[in-house]
Parts: C-alpha cells; sequence; structure tokens
C-alpha cells in the first residue's frame, strides 16, 4: 500500500491504523463512506472529506420492509424494533446494495459509527454484532448528564480518530450553519407562513442529520425548494399539530394526518437533527442539542413549540419494542395539551385501528377548539 499516495488525497490523514486499514481495502481510497446510527458531529467526516450517511436515511428511504425481512432471516428476532433491523440489513449488504439505493453511486461502508449511548439501547449489541463480522466500528456517547468536558472529550477523540483539528471541524460547522440558516427558513415557512406540508418539513430537517451525503448539492436543491415553497398560497388546516418522538415508520403518516384536516407545524426529533442553534463552539451545539439526553430538556424545548407554534394536539411517535415508549408517560405528566400515542412496528401504510384512533382524536380537537377548551 502506497500511503503517499493517501496524503496526496487526503492532506488530513495520519498515521491512523483504523482508517489505514480500511483504506487499503479500498480501490478507490477517498473519500470514505462513514455510516452512523443517529446524529453524531457530521463536521468532522464533511472535514476529513469523508462521505456521512444517516443510516436510518438509507434504510427507510430503500425497500425497507424488505431490509426488515432479511435481517429476520439472519437470526434478528420479531420483537425487536425494525429499525435496528433495518439499519443491520443496510450495513450488512453493503457493498452489494441493490440498484435504485439511495446514493447513485452505492459504494457500500468503511466505517460505522455506533451512538452507544443516548440513543438506543440496542445499538451497543448491534456494534458488537457488526464488529463481530468484520466490521470497523467507532463508537460515540452523550453523557446522560450533560456534562459538557464529556461531551467535548468524545468530539476531540473523533477528531483525533479522523485527523481533523478543532480550527478545521469549525471552518466546517460555519459552512454547515449556512445551510442550516436556511433550514430555520423552511421551519418558520412551516408555521409561521403555512407554505410547508408536514411531510416537506419531516423530510428536509431529517436529512439534514448527513445532507443526504453531498452538502453542497443539498445545499442547492434547498435553496430551489425554498424559492418555489416561496410562491405558494398559506395553506388552510384547521388544526395545528406537533409531532415527537421517533421519527415515523409509516410511509403515509403525514398524509394521511392533512387528510384529515390536521397539518404537523412542529417536528421535534427532526428539527433537533438539524442543529439549529448556530452556536459559536462545536461543543456549545451539541450541548444544546436535547434528544439524546434527559427527557426533561426535550420537554422545555416542546413546550416552548407549543405555545410559539400555536399547536392544538400533539402526536407522540414510538416504536413497537423501543424503551422510548416510556416517555409518553413524562410528555403526559408535563405538557398540558391532548397527546396521542401512536406506536408503529413494520415499515408500510398505517393501518386502521391507527387511522381510526388518529380520526377520533383530531375529532375531540376540533370539538375542544370549538368549545374554547384548548387554550392557544
Ligand atoms: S426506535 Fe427506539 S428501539 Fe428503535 S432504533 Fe430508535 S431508539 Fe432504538
Amino acid at each position: 500500500m502506497n500511503h503517499d499516495i493517501l496524503k496526496v488525497s487526503n492532506p488530513n490523514i495520519k498515521e491512523n491504523p483504523t482508517l489505514k486499514s480500511v483504506y487499503t481495502k479500498r480501490a478507490f481510497p477517498y473519500p470514505l463512506h462513514i455510516g452512523f446510527t443517529t446524529s453524531i458531529p457530521v463536521e468532522i467526516i464533511y472535514a476529513a472529506g469523508h462521505k456521512p450517511i444517516d443510516l436510518n436515511n438509507v434504510f427507510i428511504l430503500n425497500d425497507s420492509q424488505r431490509l426488515v425481512r432479511e435481517a429476520e432471516l439472519s437470526g434478528f428476532p420479531r420483537n425487536l424494533c425494525s429499525w435496528i433491523k433495518g439499519m443491520y440489513s443496510v450495513i450488512s449488504k453493503a457493498p452489494t446494495a441493490p440498484a435504485g439505493f439511495r446514493f447513485d453511486s452505492w459504494e457500500g461502508l468503511d466505517i460505522i459509527i455506533g451512538v452507544v449511548q443516548g440513543d438506543c439501547s440496542n445499538t451497543q449489541s448491534l456494534m458488537d454484532i457488526l464488529k463481530d463480522e468484520g466490521k470497523k466500528i467507532i463508537p460515540f456517547s452523550y453523557p446522560y448528564d450533560r456534562n459538557k468536558d464529556v461531551i467535548e472529550n468524545e468530539i476531540a477523540k473523533l477528531e483525533a480518530t479522523f485527523s481533523v483539528s478543532r480550527e478545521q471541524t469549525m471552518t466546517m460547522k460555519r459552512r454547515l450553519d449556512v445551510i442550516r440558516k436556511k433550514l430555520i427558513l423552511l421551519d418558520e415557512m412551516t408555521w409561521k407562513t403555512n407554505q410547508i406540508t408536514s411531510f416537506e418539513n419531516h423530510i428536509w430537517l431529517v436529512t439534514s442529520s448527513d445532507f443526504n451525503g453531498d452538502y453542497n448539492k443539498y445545499s442547492n436543491e434547498l435553496n430551489i425548494f425554498i424559492e418555489e415553497a416561496s410562491n405558494r398560497k398559506p395553506f388552510k388546516n384547521n388544526i395545528r399539530l406537533g409531532f415527537v418522538g421517533v421519527p415515523p415508520i409509516l410511509e403515509d403518516f403525514y398524509s394521511f394526518v392533512e387528510q384529515c384536516g390536521a397539518r404537523v407545524v412542529f417536528n421535534e426529533v427532526q428539527k433537533q437533527f438539524s442543529m439549529f442553534y448556530l452556536e459559536d463552539d462545536i461543543v456549545n451545539q451539541y450541548h444544546k442539542f436535547t434528544y439524546p439526553y434527559s427527557i426533561f430538556n426535550r420537554i422545555d424545548d416542546i413546550r416552548h413549540a407549543i405555545k410559539e407554534r400555536h399547536i392544538h394536539g400533539i402526536l407522540c411517535y414510538t416504536q413497537s419494542f423501543c424503551h422510548r415508549q416510556l416517555d409518553i408517560l413524562s410528555f403526559k405528566k408535563h405538557l398540558e395539551i391532548p397527546i396521542l400515542l401512536i406506536e408503529g412496528d413494520i415499515p408500510g401504510k398505517i393501518d386502521e385501528r391507527t387511522k381510526l384512533r388518529i380520526e377520533s382524536f383530531l375529532e375531540m380537537i376540533c370539538y375542544e377548539k370549538e368549545e374554547n377548551l384548548i387554550n392557544v
């Protein structure tokens, strides 16, 4: 292996054994494809010149039912969250993913960054399985107590792994913040000027976790979208909803809600993934990120949005077999607003029972609005 080639291709590469062993396996060593299980400091991956890939987005935007089935055929239990099974299949299928995958030139994944604390209770075991199968794994953790020194340390470790300086991370953060400012505008066009649909808000915000692996392209497409949407007449949905919990696995979820005369004007976790904080410091940004820490930071954020966005009710979405189902207890205790818990399992369309529950919930909100029982 001629490492001089790597140094010419990527001046950030130093003598890092993890990266070196990966590079030696690739015909075209640069950039690496870095998969991750939930939001991580993507600035570092871009600063190193690599391609970040949110595995959740690859899973859900492709043949997700088949990917879940394939994981079950590999031995994954039926009573395990479909997102975990889907991510496993995405990783284990690489680099032989079928045509039609989200990335035009899918070349597989070189490294997986697994968030082993602050996201999913299953990730650690998933990483062990993948490691055993010979995948390169890098762990990343968000401390439950939101300790800034620990967050700083995790970010510094990731920078060291990819041989990126803090200055390089910050330069990339400033570039990405330009895109984030446009996403803030898109979000305002959702709840202030009412020109963006529930699904459009969801998809733009959720895909900003990796900017679809190419932030320049994402930024250009976002410009075009905002330009087109700014010429729309405002939507006139009667009921304004908040959506909390994990992003839905149900493909027609948002369109069904809109068919019923409501619109989601706040996608809580997706907005968190978009990092609207525009902080001067990378550590502060990931410290403000509410999703991986205690539920109480999320509740403050949701409460603020309910007031600011004049939200009439909350749809709380969780996955079957997910520990986050317990969050509903705290939401119901601390949010004084109608809340409906929706549970999804396998990818696909909403079942009739869930449709009925959503319809009944929205009828109840309509009644309470007419009777002035909702104070917004
Ligand atoms: S929905 Fe819950 S169980 Fe599934 S991946 Fe997310 S955190 Fe884990």
